[in-house]
């Protein structure tokens, strides 16, 4: 590309939430000098207000913009995340981990899964949390950042924060770099009669805000890839079908736990985010079961402390824009579609999406056979979350609830089928290509639920029984080791914070 082509490069961002200003950020950090970038927002429209939850891939991000990472946790009010607890899903009183990183370890040719799963058929096996180091220091509230020795075991982490305050922070880091934002309402989206593409954004104040490509960031308004481009949409409400959520603070006492809870509720469940400052609460739930009335009369009955505000619904389609990449628009974000924050995947996405983007980094409406490609890796990367999603729904035994009832009995993506009768025949597991979530995760939640394989690989006979008793002894010790050394996680934070604090 030459010079002058690169200085034509032209972007406008629909919208300052979450996804406006990583696109904006991102931009501003990669794109070539002489780049143009625009952001139009409006306060009186304002943000969608929630997730706070995040997956570790959101290192790759505040890497990429050189975050320091203590900064990021003052500004953001962020505490850590070792993983997810799942409380009910199976069944009222049970419970299990989605713990990020290893589970166990492999001997040989095998995966642990296979291991686990002999040790389970000769009565050997204890529940996964045993053998995973992020859940034992989770359950034990306890955080540790990087490698105590070489030989210690990795622990992945990511973060809960407030959105709202990590796009204030990444707004500066954008403006402070070149990013122009324009305050006001967008009131029409002008479209080029003979080629069909976006030409500007047109304010209530007849403000135009031209440019060459134009990134959807407008929340669930979508103003540009539905509104002006109708690029079509997905339902997946058949196998997602919750469609509000209720969102309320509380106040905490400091005391945070390192993972994101989430409880099975009567129609759909509640999620429990612990910020430094406050905790993060809402009810995710279908209509069909459950008024708005009842869900915010359950969420304020299970908070842990003070609600800071009444309830805030917000209601939603679950799907994705059949193109997240349509002519000069790329919609990132909830423009791009809504997958519940069951796995907090929604941050991951816009970020997936941007760091594609910028391989590629159009002038225009880019070429065609790109932008297939693009469109291409998204909706494989959304159906494989969609999955997992609907994965932790079907599998309950939550008998008696019409919610519960209905998605235990509901049709699967033949894609999820097919990996559930894999585990079912022989504890088979396979991450296909660029999926998000690992085997491990799969395997946590497959068995975390109770889905049941009924064999597991052969070659798992390898190891004689006391072999096989050492490899998952040996785990656990390790494991608890490890832990015992670890300071508390509150703690941990204030004074991992307090460090390098300018004077
Ligand atoms: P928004 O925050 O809605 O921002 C839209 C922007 O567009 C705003 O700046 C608004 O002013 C602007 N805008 C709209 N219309 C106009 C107009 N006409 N003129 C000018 N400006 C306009 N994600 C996670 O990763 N983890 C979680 O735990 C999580 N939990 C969630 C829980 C719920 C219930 C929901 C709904 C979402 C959750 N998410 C979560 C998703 C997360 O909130 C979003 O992905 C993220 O905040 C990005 O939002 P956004 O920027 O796309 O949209």
């Amino acid at each position: 590309m030459s010079l002058k082509d690169q200085q034509s490069l032209d972007f406008v961002i629909a919208g300052g939430g979450t996804a406006g200003w990583i696109a904006a950020a991102l931009l501003a950090r990669f794109s070539p000098p002489g780049t143009r970038v625009q952001l139009v927002e409006s306060e009186a429209i304002g943000t969608v207000g929630v997730g706070e939850a995040t997956i570790p891939q959101i290192h790759l991000l505040n890497n990429a913009l050189g975050l320091d990472e203590r900064d990021f946790l003052r500004e953001t009010k962020a505490t850590f995340k070792l993983g997810i607890e799942f409380d009910g899903w199976q069944r009222e009183g049970h419970a299990y981990m989605h713990a990020f990183g290893q589970v166990g370890r492999g001997a040989g040719l095998l995966p642990f899964q296979q291991y686990w799963l002999r040790a389970q058929q000769l009565g050997l096996a204890k529940p996964l949390k045993h053998y995973s180091l992020n859940e034992t220091a989770a359950r034990g509230l306890k955080m540790q950042r990087g490698r105590r020795t070489p030989q210690s075991l990795e622990m992945p982490y990511a973060y809960h924060f407030d959105a709202g305050l990590y796009a204030s922070y990444l707004r500066r880091y954008s403006e402070l770099r070149g990013v122009t934002r324009h305050e006001g309402m967008i009131a029409r989206v002008e479209c080029d009669g003979e080629s069909g593409e976006i030409a500007a954004l047109v304010l209530d104040d007849d403000r135009r805000i031209e440019g060459r490509f134009f990134i959807d960031c407008t929340g669930f308004r979508a103003l540009l890839i539905d509104g002006a481009l109708e690029a079509g949409f997905d339902d997946w409400s058949n196998v997602l079908p919750c469609n509000r959520a209720m969102a309320v603070p509380c106040a905490t006492g400091g005391d945070f736990t390192p993972y994101t809870c989430s409880i099975a509720r009567k129609a759909g469940w509640q999620w429990r985010i612990p910020l430094q400052h406050r905790i993060g609460n809402g009810y995710v739930y279908c209509s069909d079961h459950l008024s708005d009335e009842e869900a915010a009369e359950t969420l304020l009955a299970n908070l842990d402390g003070k609600a800071l505000g009444d309830p805030k619904p917000i209601k939603f389609t679950t799907g994705k824009r059949r193109k997240h990449w349509h002519r000069n628009c790329l919609a990132l974000g909830l423009a791009a579609g809504f997958l519940e924050p069951l796995e907090s995947t929604s941050i991951h996405l816009i970020q997936s999406a941007m760091s594609r983007f910028l391989t590629v980094l159009p002038k225009g409406a880019g070429d065609p056979a790109i932008v297939d490609h693009f469109n291409t890796q998204a909706d494989f990367e959304w159906e494989r979350i969609r999955d997992f999603l609907v994965l932790h729904y079907w599998a309950n035994e939550r008998e008696g609830d019409p919610f519960w009832d209905g998605v235990r009995n509901m049709e699967l993506p033949a894609t999820l089928q097919r990996k559930i009768e894999q585990w079912q025949s022989a504890g088979f597991i396979h991450r296909e290509h660029e999926e998000l979530f690992t085997e491990v995760g799969w395997f946590q939640v497959l068995a975390g639920q109770g889905v049941e394989a009924r064999s597991y690989n052969p070659a798992a006979d390898s190891l004689s029984e006391d072999e096989l008793k050492a490899l998952l002894a040996d785990t656990e010790t390790a494991i608890s080791a490890e832990v015992r050394q670890m300071p508390d996680h509150a703690p941990f934070l204030r004074s991992y914070m307090m460090q390098n604090m300018p004077q």
